[in-house]
């Protein structure tokens, strides 16, 4: 039997991120002015961020290099990243599917968050930025923006959500350990969150709320803004990912008949996605693609395609995304990567012109599926991840009512080692489910 893994060299890890906007099946809509309902000069973008990534965010080069001080930082965080087999998995369901995933989650913040975190921190970095400023829920992203920050001597300030902030005290303890200062959001730091204070001392906080106090402090202070998903850029950095796992897929000689992964923002399954995306748009690879979302945050299952801001106090651009509304209400759900309210655009493309499926799942059946990849693979996953393990496993499930050996690529984007209270409460039987109040669109 061959060995579960493929491991490439250092030598072989891609040199080159993939751009996917010169491939898409039509032009991406660009951002608007919310003022004037105008397209936005990408210079517009550079009071938030560095030149270069702005140059990205709107490139028509379908391959930029990687500098080399990211390469040599790449190496550094434990990439190329393994791609693995859940051999035992298989065995458990009873399926002649064959089940490969790719293993994000083996550096130390637990994620692929550190494969944009690095390049932007660089980036800022080499053009003199003063410090980023950035916000957190779960706190992923902002410990992975820590640690870039750390590898390249910048400042870092993270507002976190309240609720994360007290509830997850570990992932501000590794934010500190990495250099960064973190406030709870809202904050007494800026005028909105004061503001969101006055209204409610106790505010929970929202993702869209600590993306406004992230941006009040960025303009207000010199720093530069650092997003962890949704923009071109971000989705561009993750796509090392999907290039190395097409690498050890060939090494196997095998290709993905279902490519898989769960959808905050869209970054780890479009870092997954694009690469095959791309052989799929050329005529050269028959696979469907699937979008795991929490059914507590449906963007793309039951939002609507439309332009909305990026966050709550309306201080962004307009994106064109799939969206539940920038006021929406995101319930309390374990995966605090997956309660953003839109997604990102050219994932939001793909999706609305059929090229992406999506499915979305209760955070019960989602957390149950991870604790079956737990005792059978050996690894406890982050609950944002349980989404695409559960897609997984149905399909895997359909697969075997079928009889079909097909293949299943999905992205292990994280590890759930600080979300053990996610699972305590499922051990207990103390999780719910959560149904949106309302779509705000
Ligand atoms: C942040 C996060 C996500 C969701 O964000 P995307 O931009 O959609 O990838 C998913 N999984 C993990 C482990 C995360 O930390």
């Amino acid at each position: 039997m061959k060995p579960p893994v493929v491991n490439l060299n250092p030598e072989e890890m891609p040199r080159e991120w993939y751009n996917i906007l010169p491939d898409l099946p039509r032009p991406l809509d660009p951002p608007i002015n919310p003022a004037t309902k105008e397209p936005l000069p990408p210079q517009a973008l550079e009071v938030l961020f560095a030149k270069e990534l702005v140059r990205q965010e709107v490139s028509d080069q379908r391959r930029i290099p990687i500098p080399e001080e990211v390469v040599q930082a790449y190496y550094a965080i434990g990439r190329p990243t393994p791609l693995r087999r859940a051999t035992r998995l298989e065995k458990y369901l009873n399926t002649p599917a064959k089940i490969y995933y790719k293993c994000e989650y083996v550096n130390v913040v637990g994620s692929h968050k550190p494969n944009t975190a690095i390049a932007q921190a660089y980036y800022n970095m080499v053009e003199g930025t003063k410090g980023l400023t950035t916000e957190t829920g779960a706190g992923q992203w902002g410990s992975a923006l820590a640690l870039g920050c750390a590898f390249f001597k910048m400042k870092c300030k993270v507002f976190m959500t309240r609720s994360s902030y007290l509830s997850k005290p570990y992932r501000k303890v590794l934010m500190q350990l990495f250099g960064a200062e973190v406030y709870p959001s809202p904050s007494d730091q800026t005028d909105f969150g004061r503001k969101m204070l006055e209204q409610d001392s106790n505010h929970p906080g929202s993702l869209g709320i600590a993306i406004s106090e992230a941006i009040e402090t960025a303009v207000k202070t010199g720093m530069k803004y650092s997003l962890g998903s949704v923009l071109n850029h971000v989705l561009l950095h993750q796509t090392i990912v999907g290039q190395e796992a097409m690498k050890q897929l060939q090494m196997l000689d095998e290709k993905p008949d279902y490519v898989v992964g769960c959808i905050g923002g869209g970054s780890n399954y479009a870092g997954l996605a694009y690469p095959f995306m791309r052989e799929k748009l050329a005529g050269r690879l028959d696979a469907e693609f699937i979008a795991v979302e929490p059914k507590a945050v449906p963007s793309t299952t039951k939002g609507k395609y439309m332009y909305d801001f990026g966050d709550t106090a309306e201080m962004t651009p307009m994106l064109k995304m799939y969206t539940v509304g920038h006021k929406f209400f995101t319930p309390p759900i374990h995966a605090g990567g997956l309660r953003y309210h839109g997604k990102a655009p050219t994932l939001s493309l793909l999706v609305h012109e059929g090229y992406i499926r999506s499915v979305a799942y209760h955070q019960r059946e989602v957390f149950e599926a991870g604790r079956i990849f737990a005792e059978n693979e050996g690894l406890v996953p982050a609950p944002e991840t349980n989404h695409a393990i559960k897609a997984a496993i149905d399909i895997a499930l359909e697969c075997k009512k079928n009889n079909e050996e097909k293949v299943i690529l999905f992205n292990m984007s994280g590890h759930g080692l600080l979300d053990l209270q996610g699972y305590a409460e499922y051990l207990e039987g103390k999780l719910v489910d959560y149904e949106p109040s309302q779509i705000l669109v």
